[in-house]
């Protein structure tokens, strides 16, 4: 199977998942998106609002901070793969428990293992929960949401932000 349809193969699956209770939450599964063949993956933690209402990854007001930093470092955002580590959005926004990241788990495994990145960043807290693997480089950054609100975080993340463009465009 060629590794475009592989994934969009698990997104399918995502989309109709109902494994954990944050299936009756949710409008959309945000399954994530970008070419098979990313180099670099954005991971976040789950889908806000505007993420489960349009079915995307990092939409809303975080989101469009992200796309700036990206568009100010050269670095587009349709050569990076962008999903989250659980695919559901929660009740309030909180923090997926350990069992529906568990639950979740198998999609981001599968979807790392077709495209084989060379470089993951994990956005926020979820790198505690971020499955390791010997041949790929990990930056764990704060969360755009937190670089956003918080000026202190800012210069740190838009660093952090800035060394994935080395990678854009690499075989
Ligand atoms: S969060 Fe993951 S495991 Fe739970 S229903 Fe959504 S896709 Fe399925």
């Amino acid at each position: 199977m060629r590794s475009e349809d592989a994934l969009d193969d698990v997104a399918e699956r995502v989309r109709s998942c109902t494994q954990c209770p944050l299936s009756s939450v949710r409008i959309n599964a945000v399954p994530g998106e970008g070419p098979a063949d990313a180099r670099v993956m954005l991971v976040g933690q789950n889908p806000g609002n505007e993420e489960d209402r349009a079915g995307r990854p990092f939409v809303g007001r975080s989101g469009a901070y992200l796309d700036d930093v990206l568009a100010r470092h050269g670095i587009p955002r349709s050569a990076l793969f962008i999903t989250s580590i659980v695919k559901c959005t929660s009740p309030g926004n909180r923090r997926p428990s350990n069992e529906e990241v568990i639950t979740c788990m198998p999609y981001l495994e599968a979807q790392v293992t077709i495209i084989s990145p060379s470089v993951i960043v994990a956005l926020g807290r979820v790198a505690q929960m971020m499955p390791r693997y010997d041949e790929i480089e990990y930056i764990e950054t704060y969360h755009p949401a937190a670089a956003m609100r918080f000026p202190r975080f800012r210069s740190r993340f838009e660093d952090d932000i800035s060394k994935v463009k080395t990678y854009v465009g690499r075989p």
